[in-house]
């Protein structure tokens, strides 16, 4: 009697060690499962910032993600040699200053806001890209750009380039590609920019300086740019006079838009709307500033750049970049 009690006794214990060993093992599974999911969360970090539109201040959310990146920084220590090699519709220049491509910006800012005519009887189209570098879009505008032997003008926000590494590589390509760089500020942040829509001057030129900082550590200590875009536009913000002044003093010149395809406008829009869009603003301007965005989420922009360097391209069009 005593052997069998001890013998279903035992048995218990076994049964309750298996079940143990099967609770301590499944544990481990999740936990490990849970482990593995939050490192691949870690790869990708979204951000959001607000894009307002010329004169209209109707913010929009805008996703920004950031992909995962490798420190692949080959091609720009290759930058630090100063001799950065840009092609130029099959030349190759050493500066900005030498591309007989890029156009006074400060003349196209003149037609724009005050109607000084540029007395050249030609069409010219300034294709601009504001808020990137991306990993994802810019890639593919340059694609297009270069099947279409067509240059356009950057405006680089400089945190972009610290948040994905890989993005540096993108603006040296870009950069040597023969397009223009342009600066839009380091962080894009309206609040620190414009607090309570009024520009902070001091805040502005530093986070100007901040950003041609990060631009020549990427395309050398050559590399100047003189063009500004206002994040926003200049027509949306007050006290815009006293920066006007201090970006005059120093040299720099800020440039807008006449035309737009509505790419930071409300929510994501499809390759079709953008164009409805282009075709509502661009209404046969001889000299044609067009607004778009290569940042992150801005997939429909590439889409549309075919069609509307086409349509530009049928209307006589020539396309050159701002300096
Ligand atoms: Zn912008």
């Amino acid at each position: 009697m005593k052997k069998r009690y001890n013998k279903t006794k035992s048995l218990r214990k076994r049964i309750r060690a298996l079940f143990f060993c099967v609770l301590i093992l499944m544990s481990s599974i999740i936990i490990t499962n849970r482990y593995t999911q939050s490192d691949s969360e870690k790869t990708k970090e979204v951000q959001s910032y607000s894009e307002i539109k010329q004169g209209n201040r109707n913010e929009n959310l805008v996703n920004v993600v950031y992909e995962s990146s490798s420190d692949n920084n080959d091609l720009v220590a290759n930058s630090k040699n100063n001799n950065i090699k840009r092609e130029n519709g099959g030349e190759v220049v050493n500066s900005v200053d030498e591309d007989s491509n890029s156009f006074d910006c400060g003349k196209i800012q003149d037609f724009l806001t005050k109607n000084i005519r540029i007395e050249d009887n030609k069409k010219i189209a300034f294709l601009t890209f504001d808020d990137g570098p991306s990993t994802t879009v810019t890639p593919r505008i340059l694609n297009i750009l270069k099947e279409n032997n067509v240059k356009a003008t950057f405006f680089i926000v400089g945190k972009q380039l610290e948040e994905a590494p890989e993005a540096k590589n993108i603006l040296l390509e870009t950069y040597k590609q023969g397009n223009a760089i342009a600066n839009h500020t380091y962080s894009h942040n309206y609040s620190k920019l414009y607090p309570h829509g009024i520009v902070d001057v001091n805040n502005f030129m530093a986070e100007v300086e901040q950003n041609n900082h990060i631009l020549k550590a990427v395309l050398g200590e050559n590399f100047n740019t003189k063009v500004i875009r206002y994040p926003g536009g200049h027509a949306s913000w007050k006290g815009t006079e006293g920066l006007d002044k201090k970006l005059e003093d120093k040299n720099y010149k800020y440039i807008d838009w006449n035309a737009l395809i509505g790419d930071a406008e409300g929510g994501a829009k499809t390759k079709d709307q953008l164009i409805k869009r282009y075709h509502q603003t661009f209404i046969g301007q001889e000299k044609v500033v067009l607004l778009m965005h290569d940042t992150y989420g801005k997939q429909s922009t590439a889409e549309a750049l075919p069609y509307i360097i086409g349509d530009l391209k049928s209307k006589g069009y020539e396309f050159r970049t701002l300096k």
